[in-house]
């Protein structure tokens, strides 16, 4: 028989690049090649399983589904070898050439070059086969597509390139022979591969395998044993019943649904029984993925019917801002050949996403309450997320608000740590208001003039910067019967004020410099008032009631939007040593000048540039001359 012809490929560039940075980075993490590698072995079986279900005849006669892990010491090699489906020629070339995820390239300019960051965020893009290289010089992929007649070997030395030759007799599925590197062959002994090979299978459904153990005496030399035995329970894990699981367990099998490096930070196991029969195990991760925010990045969790593995990503089990949780579902009720189309329209889904949507809020609200640094841990990395939800989601609103977390005045960092409960505790019996104020920092926030006087009164304010808090705080309304009020707009009722009527007392004190004030600013604000907000800055500009804010307003305008001009109020602050002489002002020009002079350093303090930023320089110069007596 002739020679297969053998044919060189170069790996893809971004492959080639991430080949390098995980063999550097995950060689003090080097066993979990065998998690990889197994987990792999695992999804070919559960895929060949569900094809099977409309092509019975990709069976081909061997249904014992297994995997089986041998080594040679002499040979020095290891072999991962399932039944699973295998993959044709242009699978392998596909699959084990390239990296097919979206955000790959993203994902690599993120690497910061700091080896222990880059492990980390390896960790979380899933490393998969490619693992193989942490241990092996040389790896060989073996394999057989189910249906298919041509047996394919790829080689590779984890370089530059591989290679792809055609075989004959080849078994359905995938052998991974890998040619164990020098300083790995502690893996070529029976005693620890076990050990390991346990430890990443005990939660996956089918059973693994190795030589049976030579018992004590019978241990003869010339007579090895071949004789294969299970090593794991071959019992898919949310199939157990929860106090047969170790934490251990659970932890490994959500690195094997997440391609996870970390721990996670919390699970939930459900079996519910009734009108409707599923199994949930849902997971919060310790850390948010690269491509939380891209619309494209896959999420979901891994749908199984009957213990049958039918899709990953199944999306229509959580909302968009649970798109963080791992895990998965088992239904018994839906069909087997149930597509994505079908879930989308689906009851019993809609019926099973609400549940597991409340078990999620529920899981986190018991982490804040029992394991608060946790909690911490969770807010820093998917509290924007979950912003998204107590804006959008009205049927969990409560339970959302309850797990948000902010900046107040009370503390003095820009931790959120103040859950709406600590304050709604630590508010005064005369406050009947929850204040907030929203700004492009924390710096800014926490500076802003509006909150001076509440500051003093020894009021606490939130303190919101993200980007997403002023879309989130226009939805909300109240939190357990307390109203939000937001700092930085017209109208600001003060905990502790009797009535309206200082207010309009003072008004009147000073309407004829609230005149003179709003004829120079006439064209850029809507209306001049005397402020009760402000204790030592001279100025402020607070929005209408109804107007938008300038985070939204910057969002819109950068997203393209034409946007209606609003006009903010200006207020001052007649106890202010400026404004008071401004008020003695005779000198029209000089008014002037100092008027727009305190309207352009309002906005300034705020962060906003004046709108006619060179007139501004110029007024205050003239100024700062007469000061220099020039
Ligand atoms: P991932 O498993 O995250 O998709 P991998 O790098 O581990 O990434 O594998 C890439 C692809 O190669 C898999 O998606 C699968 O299609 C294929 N593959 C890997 N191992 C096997 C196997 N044992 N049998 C069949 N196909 C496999």
């Amino acid at each position: 028989m002739a020679e297969a012809a053998t044919e060189t490929f170069g790996f893809q560039t971004e492959a080639k690049q991430l080949l390098k940075l995980m063999i550097h980075s995950l060689y003090s993490n080097r066993e979990i090649f065998l998690r990889e590698l197994i987990s792999n072995a695992s999804d070919a079986i559960d895929k060949l399983r569900f094809e099977a279900i409309e092509n019975p005849q990709l069976i081909e006669g061997d249904a014992d589904y297994r995997i089986d892990i041998t080594f040679d010491a002499e040979a020095g090699t290891l072999t991962i070898a399932d039944n699973g489906i295998g993959m044709t020629r242009d699978e392998v070339i596909a699959n084990l050439g390239t990296i097919a995820r979206s955000g790959t390239a993203e994902f690599l300019e993120r690497l910061t070059g700091d080896q222990k960051k880059d492990a980390a965020l390896i960790g979380q893009f899933g490393v998969g086969f490619y693992s193989a290289f942490i241990v092996a010089d040389e790896v060989e992929v073996r394999t057989r597509g189910a249906g298919s007649d041509e047996g394919v070997i790829w080689r590779s030395k984890g370089e530059d390139e591989f290679t792809i030759e055609s075989a004959e007799g080849i078994p359905r599925g995938a052998q991974v022979v890998l040619h164990m590197a020098e300083d790995a062959k502690e893996f070529l002994d029976g005693y620890r591969l076990r050990s390991v090979v346990r430890r990443y299978s005990d939660h996956i459904g089918v059973p693994v395998r190795m030589v049976k153990e030579a018992s004590p005496g019978e241990e003869d030399e010339a007579e090895p044993s071949t004789e294969m035995e299970a090593v794991n329970e071959a019992k898919a894990l949310w199939t157990r019943s929860r106090s047969d699981v170790s934490d251990e367990e659970y932890k490994t099998f959500y690195k094997h649904v997440s391609h996870d490096f970390e721990e996670p930070l919390s699970w939930s196991h459900n079996r519910v029984e009734g009108k409707l029969e599923y199994t949930s195990l849902l997971y919060v991760p310790r850390r948010a993925p690269f491509d939380l925010y891209n619309r494209e990045a896959p999420r979901g969790l891994k749908l199984y019917v009957q213990r049958v593995f039918i899709m990953d990503e199944a999306e229509q089990f959580l909302p968009l801002y649970l798109r963080f949780i791992k895990g998965v579902v088992d239904s018994n009720d839906l069909p087997l050949n149930v597509s994505r189309e079908i879930l989308q329209q689906d009851d019993r889904v809609t019926t099973i996403k609400n549940a597991l949507t409340k078990r999620v809020l529920s899981m986190l609200k018991t982490m804040s309450e029992k394991e608060p640094e946790n909690y911490q841990a969770f807010w820093d990395e998917f509290g924007e997320v979950l912003k998204e939800g107590a804006g959008e989601d009205f049927a969990n609103r409560e339970a959302l608000l309850g797990l948000l977390r902010f900046a107040s005045t009370a503390g003095d960092s820009a931790e959120k740590n103040v859950s709406l409960d600590a304050y709604l505790d630590r508010k005064g019996e005369d406050q009947d208001k929850i204040y907030y104020i929203v700004a492009e920092s924390w710096e800014h926030a926490k500076n802003s003039p509006h909150i001076e006087v509440l500051k003093e009164q020894g009021v606490e304010v939130l303190l919101l910067f993200d980007r997403i808090d002023e879309w989130l705080m226009t939805s909300l309304d109240q939190y357990k019967d307390v109203q939000f009020q937001d700092a930085m707009r017209a109208d600001i009722d003060l905990p502790g004020k009797e009535d309206e009527a200082e207010d309009s007392e003072a008004d009147d004190e000073h309407s004829a410099l609230t005149e003179r004030i709003r004829k120079v600013l006439d064209e850029k604000v809507e209306a001049v008032k005397v402020s009760s907000r402000l204790s030592k800055s001279p100025a402020c500009l607070v929005l209408g009631q109804f107007d938008m804010g300038a985070q939204m307003r910057r969002i819109m305008e950068a997203s393209g939007q034409p946007m209606p001009e609003s006009k903010p109020i200006f207020e001052y602050n007649p106890a202010h040593p400026l404004i008071q002489r401004l008020d003695q002002e005779a000198d029209e020009d000089r008014f002037n000048d100092l008027a727009l002079i305190l309207f352009d350093q309002a906005a300034l303090a705020e962060g906003e540039a004046p709108a006619d930023a060179a007139g501004y320089v110029h007024r205050l110069n003239g100024l700062l001359l007469e000061l220099m007596g020039g």
